[in-house]
């Protein structure tokens, strides 16, 4: 018997087809499908089409059965003819979008793995000195990077603080939000229907700054300049609302207690004890790690594009066979398990190398050049990623 390697492109146009004939009464179409531009991406030949209108849910519908698109996209504006040349529509608004992905936040260990993968020779690097394969000089070898749960719990924390803020400096309500896993390194939250919705791009800039506390000078907080009682006198009170109320309190917080068993007075006789007996350069190396720990790691590029197309919720993410999943309940959510939607039918794969990953609550691997049987969501995964490709015996 002969074993024959199928392409990428061929197995998961095939899993995807699979998974849309099955799933696609019950795919959540966008709200105002017909104000908003469509877009997606084939399987091999890769081709992006963009400014498609569908007038309906069965149009959508038609189109991802017959397209079985690599990944489908809605823009989060509408107009009045998401057809016509973007130059000629008219822009009526557009959800409040963020992004959170593991590539925005800071460095920390074991958020990602990543290392190199050279598809010519098939040989896999921990890093890399320059562009070209160490072993076959090839200079189409590819970054790989795969989150892990602790990254992704990350990127969740990040969503729970950009919902406070919006909620409590935005007057957003919960109910505006739809937070959803985007199926591959992060998360993304939309606010439909809300008094921002006609916001334009000026406007999402500064809520972008303002999220992110682009240009917040520490001196609002703590000015060296001047002497200690208006220091005392500047500092914001905890109960203050805003980004000046949350500095206090997390310094508070970081340096002697919680503020609820405070009131202003015995706040600010602490905060002269404290600003008394320290060193200035402390007290600012404080609060500038405060300033990084409380910003939001959103990606500024999406939220401040008012003509964007966006990952359709429903749909599998080419690069992971992983679905963009609508969450529920935050604290609850688990991506690596509530986004497997594909079957655990066996699917045997030659692995070029694969770390351990943990899908569906179950480890696999690590794997280096083997031929192994696993479920079919662990195999799409894999293949997906470029990490390995179905056998076929022939
Ligand atoms: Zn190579």
């Amino acid at each position: 018997m002969k074993k024959v390697l199928i392409e990428k492109d061929t197995f998961l146009k095939k899993t995807f087809k699979k998974y849309y004939y099955g799933f696609i009464t019950k795919l959540r179409v966008p709200s105002r499908l017909p104000e908003r531009e469509i877009g997606y991406l084939t399987f091999s030949p890769e081709r992006m089409v963009r400014h498609l209108a569908l007038k309906s849910e069965g149009e959508l519908r038609a189109l991802i059965l017959h397209e079985v698109p690599k990944a489908l996209y809605y823009s989060s504006a509408y107009y009045d003819d998401p057809s016509a040349p973007i130059n000629e529509r008219i822009w009526k608004g557009a959800d409040l979008i963020f992004d959170i992905d593991l590539d925005h936040l800071p460095y920390e260990e074991n958020l990602m793995t990543s290392f190199y993968i050279c598809p010519i020779c098939k040989n896999m690097f921990d890093n890399l000195i320059n562009k070209n394969c160490p072993n076959c000089n090839s200079q189409t070898i590819e970054e790989v990077k795969i989150a892990t749960k602790k990254g992704l719990e990350s990127c969740k924390k990040e969503i729970i603080k950009l919902t406070e803020i919006l909620e409590k400096d935005f007057g957003l309500l919960k109910d505006n939000f739809c937070i959803y896993f985007s199926g591959k390194r992060g998360y993304h939250l939309t606010v439909e229907g809300s008094k921002y919705e006609i916001a334009d791009q000026p406007f999402r800039i500064e809520l972008s700054d303002y999220l992110t506390l682009n240009g917040f000078k520490i001196n609002r907080i703590l000015n060296e300049n001047i002497s200690i009682e208006q220091q005392i006198h500047q500092f914001p009170s905890p109960w203050e609302r805003g980004w000046l109320g949350r500095f206090s309190r997390e310094y508070i917080k970081s340096t002697f207690s919680d503020f609820i068993n405070h009131d202003e007075d015995s706040f600010r006789k602490i905060l002269l004890s404290i600003l008394s007996s320290s060193k200035h350069e402390n007290l600012l190396s404080s609060l500038e790690s405060i300033k990084k720990r409380l910003s939001v790691k959103i990606d500024v590029a999406v939220t401040t594009d008012v003509h964007r197309i966006f990952r359709m919720p429903d749909t599998l993410h080419g690069g992971t066979g992983l679905v963009k999943k609508k969450v529920d309940e935050i604290d609850k959510f688990s991506p690596l398990t509530d986004a497997v939607v594909l079957s655990d039918e066996p699917t045997k794969i030659h692995v070029l190398y694969s770390p351990k990953l943990e899908l569906k609550d179950t480890f696999y691997g690590p794997y280096k050049n083997e031929d192994i049987t696993l479920p079919e969501y662990v195999a799409t995964f894999l293949v997906a990623m470029g990490l390995a490709q179905t056998i076929e015996n022939s």
